[in-house]
Protein backbone atom coordinates (compact mmCIF):
# COMPACT_ATOMS: atom_id res chain seq x y z
CA UNK A 1 0.00 0.00 0.00
CA UNK A 2 2.94 2.39 0.62
CA UNK A 3 4.54 1.96 -2.64
CA UNK A 4 0.90 2.54 -3.97
CA UNK A 5 0.53 6.34 -2.26
CA UNK A 6 3.87 6.56 -3.41
CA UNK A 7 3.27 6.09 -7.42
CA UNK A 8 -0.07 8.03 -6.66
CA UNK A 9 1.91 10.68 -5.09
CA UNK A 10 4.31 10.60 -8.16
CA UNK A 11 1.75 10.72 -10.89
CA UNK A 12 -0.37 13.59 -9.46
CA UNK A 13 -3.08 11.44 -8.63
CA UNK A 14 -3.59 11.12 -4.84
CA UNK A 15 -6.97 10.52 -3.71
CA UNK A 16 -8.45 9.47 -0.54
CA UNK A 17 -9.52 6.36 -2.51
CA UNK A 18 -7.42 3.60 -3.61
CA UNK A 19 -5.39 4.66 -6.48
CA UNK A 20 -5.93 2.07 -9.50
CA UNK A 21 -2.21 1.13 -9.94
CA UNK A 22 -2.62 -1.23 -13.38
CA UNK A 23 -4.25 1.85 -14.71
CA UNK A 24 -2.05 4.48 -13.95
CA UNK A 25 0.66 2.47 -15.34
CA UNK A 26 -0.82 1.38 -18.51
CA UNK A 27 -1.28 5.03 -19.37
CA UNK A 28 2.06 5.80 -18.25
CA UNK A 29 4.96 6.78 -20.57
CA UNK A 30 7.82 3.54 -20.60
CA UNK A 31 11.18 4.61 -21.80
CA UNK A 32 13.73 2.03 -22.41
CA UNK A 33 17.27 2.79 -21.16
CA UNK A 34 18.67 0.13 -22.36
CA UNK A 35 21.03 -0.54 -24.94
CA UNK A 36 20.99 -3.58 -27.37
CA UNK A 37 23.50 -6.77 -26.45
CA UNK A 38 24.74 -8.13 -29.73
CA UNK A 39 28.92 -8.32 -30.92
CA UNK A 40 29.38 -4.79 -31.47
CA UNK A 41 28.38 -3.96 -27.47
CA UNK A 42 31.14 -1.73 -25.32
CA UNK A 43 32.70 -3.85 -23.16
CA UNK A 44 35.38 -2.66 -21.12
CA UNK A 45 38.82 -2.92 -23.06
CA UNK A 46 40.57 -6.16 -21.28
CA UNK A 47 37.08 -8.09 -21.29
CA UNK A 48 35.91 -10.16 -24.35
CA UNK A 49 32.93 -8.84 -26.28
CA UNK A 50 29.05 -10.42 -25.74
CA UNK A 51 28.82 -13.84 -27.64
CA UNK A 52 25.57 -14.66 -28.91
CA UNK A 53 25.88 -17.94 -30.75
CA UNK A 54 22.71 -20.10 -33.05
CA UNK A 55 22.16 -23.24 -31.84
CA UNK A 56 19.46 -23.97 -33.51
CA UNK A 57 17.27 -21.67 -36.20
CA UNK A 58 15.17 -23.30 -38.83
CA UNK A 59 12.91 -25.66 -39.53
CA UNK A 60 12.85 -28.56 -37.73
CA UNK A 61 12.92 -32.47 -39.25
CA UNK A 62 8.98 -32.72 -37.77
CA UNK A 63 7.53 -29.13 -39.88
CA UNK A 64 7.86 -26.77 -37.08
CA UNK A 65 10.05 -23.50 -36.66
CA UNK A 66 12.32 -23.18 -33.63
CA UNK A 67 15.01 -20.99 -32.91
CA UNK A 68 17.64 -21.29 -29.54
CA UNK A 69 20.83 -19.68 -28.82
CA UNK A 70 23.44 -19.68 -25.98
CA UNK A 71 24.87 -16.22 -24.85
CA UNK A 72 28.22 -15.43 -23.04
CA UNK A 73 29.00 -12.32 -21.09
CA UNK A 74 31.26 -10.18 -18.79
CA UNK A 75 29.07 -8.99 -15.92
CA UNK A 76 30.49 -4.94 -16.08
CA UNK A 77 29.71 -4.39 -20.22
CA UNK A 78 27.14 -3.14 -22.29
CA UNK A 79 24.09 -1.72 -20.09
CA UNK A 80 24.68 -3.36 -16.37
CA UNK A 81 24.30 -3.10 -12.72
CA UNK A 82 27.12 -2.76 -10.13
CA UNK A 83 26.23 -4.16 -7.17
CA UNK A 84 27.71 -3.26 -3.89
CA UNK A 85 30.18 -6.23 -3.61
CA UNK A 86 31.67 -5.00 -7.06
CA UNK A 87 34.03 -2.94 -4.68
CA UNK A 88 32.67 -3.39 -1.25
CA UNK A 89 34.22 -6.78 0.68
CA UNK A 90 31.31 -8.14 2.20
CA UNK A 91 28.79 -5.97 0.23
CA UNK A 92 25.76 -7.36 -1.29
CA UNK A 93 25.69 -9.53 -4.32
CA UNK A 94 23.35 -8.62 -6.85
CA UNK A 95 20.52 -11.59 -5.32
CA UNK A 96 20.99 -9.71 -1.91
CA UNK A 97 20.04 -5.93 -3.25
CA UNK A 98 16.27 -5.63 -1.81
CA UNK A 99 14.06 -5.21 -4.33
CA UNK A 100 13.21 -1.84 -2.43
CA UNK A 101 16.86 -0.73 -3.89
CA UNK A 102 15.93 -1.56 -7.41
CA UNK A 103 13.10 1.52 -8.16
CA UNK A 104 12.78 5.24 -7.00
CA UNK A 105 12.25 8.52 -8.55
CA UNK A 106 14.50 9.87 -11.02
CA UNK A 107 16.83 12.96 -10.46
CA UNK A 108 18.13 13.63 -13.60
CA UNK A 109 21.34 15.68 -13.79
CA UNK A 110 22.19 17.05 -17.08
CA UNK A 111 26.03 18.28 -17.54
CA UNK A 112 26.25 17.42 -21.18
CA UNK A 113 27.44 21.02 -21.84
CA UNK A 114 30.36 20.76 -19.98
CA UNK A 115 30.98 16.98 -20.63
CA UNK A 116 30.78 18.10 -24.64
CA UNK A 117 33.67 20.59 -23.77
CA UNK A 118 35.84 18.06 -21.66
CA UNK A 119 35.70 14.69 -22.36
CA UNK A 120 37.14 14.12 -18.63
CA UNK A 121 34.97 16.17 -17.27
CA UNK A 122 33.69 14.97 -13.48
CA UNK A 123 30.45 16.00 -11.93
CA UNK A 124 30.80 17.82 -9.21
CA UNK A 125 28.69 18.16 -5.82
CA UNK A 126 27.83 21.29 -7.26
CA UNK A 127 26.22 20.16 -10.45
CA UNK A 128 24.07 18.48 -8.20
CA UNK A 129 23.10 21.01 -5.45
CA UNK A 130 22.60 23.26 -8.44
CA UNK A 131 19.62 20.33 -9.40
CA UNK A 132 18.14 20.67 -5.90
CA UNK A 133 18.66 24.68 -6.41
CA UNK A 134 15.86 24.23 -8.87
CA UNK A 135 13.68 21.15 -7.90
CA UNK A 136 14.12 20.51 -4.77
CA UNK A 137 15.64 18.42 -2.27
CA UNK A 138 16.50 14.98 -3.55
CA UNK A 139 14.09 12.53 -2.36
CA UNK A 140 14.86 9.62 -0.30
CA UNK A 141 15.37 6.47 -2.80
CA UNK A 142 15.96 8.11 -5.47
CA UNK A 143 17.83 7.26 -8.33
CA UNK A 144 20.50 9.92 -9.49
CA UNK A 145 21.19 9.87 -13.40
CA UNK A 146 24.07 11.39 -14.82
CA UNK A 147 23.55 12.61 -18.76
CA UNK A 148 26.47 13.65 -19.83
CA UNK A 149 25.15 13.33 -23.71
CA UNK A 150 27.78 10.00 -24.66
CA UNK A 151 25.01 8.10 -25.34
CA UNK A 152 25.08 9.39 -28.75
CA UNK A 153 28.31 8.06 -29.44
CA UNK A 154 27.34 4.46 -28.51
CA UNK A 155 27.99 3.58 -32.25
CA UNK A 156 31.16 5.07 -32.34
CA UNK A 157 33.90 3.33 -30.07
CA UNK A 158 36.44 5.71 -30.54
CA UNK A 159 34.07 9.00 -29.61
CA UNK A 160 32.70 6.77 -26.86
CA UNK A 161 35.00 5.59 -24.62
CA UNK A 162 38.03 7.63 -25.78
CA UNK A 163 40.01 4.40 -27.19
CA UNK A 164 39.75 1.80 -29.83
CA UNK A 165 42.75 0.14 -28.50
CA UNK A 166 42.14 -3.25 -26.08
CA UNK A 167 43.80 -4.60 -22.79
CA UNK A 168 46.00 -2.17 -20.68
CA UNK A 169 46.87 -0.07 -23.78
CA UNK A 170 43.75 0.72 -24.02
CA UNK A 171 42.42 1.07 -20.39
CA UNK A 172 45.14 3.50 -20.21
CA UNK A 173 43.59 5.99 -23.21
CA UNK A 174 39.77 5.67 -22.36
CA UNK A 175 38.66 9.20 -21.96
CA UNK A 176 34.67 9.84 -20.92
CA UNK A 177 33.40 11.88 -17.90
CA UNK A 178 32.60 10.18 -14.77
CA UNK A 179 31.66 10.98 -11.12
CA UNK A 180 34.03 12.81 -8.99
CA UNK A 181 34.62 10.95 -5.51
CA UNK A 182 33.95 14.63 -4.22
CA UNK A 183 30.28 14.80 -5.27
CA UNK A 184 30.48 10.89 -4.08
CA UNK A 185 31.07 11.88 -0.67
CA UNK A 186 28.76 14.72 -0.69
CA UNK A 187 25.86 12.20 -1.78
CA UNK A 188 26.59 9.79 0.65
CA UNK A 189 27.27 12.21 3.66
CA UNK A 190 23.84 14.21 2.53
CA UNK A 191 21.51 12.02 0.81
CA UNK A 192 19.93 8.67 0.94
CA UNK A 193 19.66 7.69 -2.43
CA UNK A 194 19.22 3.71 -3.98
CA UNK A 195 21.61 4.03 -7.06
CA UNK A 196 23.51 6.42 -9.09
CA UNK A 197 23.94 5.86 -13.34
CA UNK A 198 25.02 7.67 -16.50
CA UNK A 199 25.60 7.18 -20.09
CA UNK A 200 29.31 6.31 -20.20
CA UNK A 201 31.28 2.95 -19.14
CA UNK A 202 31.67 3.86 -15.99
CA UNK A 203 31.06 5.61 -12.93
CA UNK A 204 34.40 6.90 -12.44
CA UNK A 205 36.01 8.85 -15.72
CA UNK A 206 37.96 6.99 -18.34
CA UNK A 207 41.23 8.01 -17.01
CA UNK A 208 40.69 7.11 -13.29
CA UNK A 209 43.03 4.89 -11.89
CA UNK A 210 41.89 3.84 -8.39
CA UNK A 211 38.26 3.90 -8.89
CA UNK A 212 37.42 6.21 -5.95
CA UNK A 213 33.99 6.85 -7.11
CA UNK A 214 32.94 3.35 -7.34
CA UNK A 215 34.47 2.39 -3.86
CA UNK A 216 32.97 5.28 -1.57
CA UNK A 217 29.58 4.42 -3.00
CA UNK A 218 29.69 1.14 -3.20
CA UNK A 219 31.17 1.30 0.82
CA UNK A 220 27.86 3.20 1.16
CA UNK A 221 25.84 0.20 -0.40
CA UNK A 222 24.58 2.05 -3.40
CA UNK A 223 24.28 0.28 -6.68
CA UNK A 224 25.45 1.82 -9.90
CA UNK A 225 24.18 2.03 -13.62
CA UNK A 226 26.50 2.55 -16.36
CA UNK A 227 25.85 2.67 -20.40
CA UNK A 228 22.69 3.69 -20.26
CA UNK A 229 20.62 5.55 -23.09
CA UNK A 230 17.85 7.50 -23.67
CA UNK A 231 18.55 9.52 -20.73
CA UNK A 232 17.77 12.39 -23.08
CA UNK A 233 13.70 11.48 -23.60
CA UNK A 234 13.70 12.10 -19.24
CA UNK A 235 12.96 15.24 -17.30
CA UNK A 236 14.94 16.82 -14.72
CA UNK A 237 12.69 15.45 -11.99
CA UNK A 238 9.04 13.20 -12.07
CA UNK A 239 9.96 9.79 -14.24
CA UNK A 240 10.16 7.00 -12.04
CA UNK A 241 13.23 4.37 -12.67
CA UNK A 242 12.90 0.41 -12.20
CA UNK A 243 16.02 -1.47 -12.67
CA UNK A 244 16.25 -5.19 -12.95
CA UNK A 245 19.56 -6.76 -13.36
CA UNK A 246 19.58 -10.52 -13.71
CA UNK A 247 19.47 -12.42 -10.42
CA UNK A 248 23.28 -14.00 -10.62
CA UNK A 249 24.01 -14.99 -7.30
CA UNK A 250 27.02 -14.13 -6.03
CA UNK A 251 27.29 -11.26 -8.65
CA UNK A 252 29.25 -8.36 -8.88
CA UNK A 253 27.11 -6.76 -11.61
CA UNK A 254 24.98 -8.14 -14.75
CA UNK A 255 23.47 -7.06 -17.59
CA UNK A 256 20.47 -4.48 -16.60
CA UNK A 257 16.83 -4.21 -18.10
CA UNK A 258 15.77 -0.79 -17.04
CA UNK A 259 13.23 1.68 -17.57
CA UNK A 260 11.44 5.00 -16.97
CA UNK A 261 8.36 5.58 -16.16
CA UNK A 262 6.29 9.07 -16.91
CA UNK A 263 3.44 10.26 -15.88
CA UNK A 264 0.26 10.04 -18.25
CA UNK A 265 -0.20 13.39 -19.77
ZN1 LIG B 1 30.19 -2.08 -13.79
Amino acid sequence: MKRLVLLAILFGAFSCTRPDLPKLLQTATWIDLTHDFDSTTVYWPTDVNFRHDTVFYGITEKGYFYSSFKYAAEEHGGTHFDAPVHFHQGGNSIEKVPLAQLHGPAVLIDVSKECSQNRDYLVTANDITNWESRHGRIPEGAIILLYTGYEKYWNDHLRYTGTLKKGAEGVADLHFPGLSPEASTWITANRKVNAIGLDTPSIDFGQSKDFQTHRILTAAGLTMYENLCNLDQLPSAGAYIVALPMKIKGGSGSPLRIVAILPPK
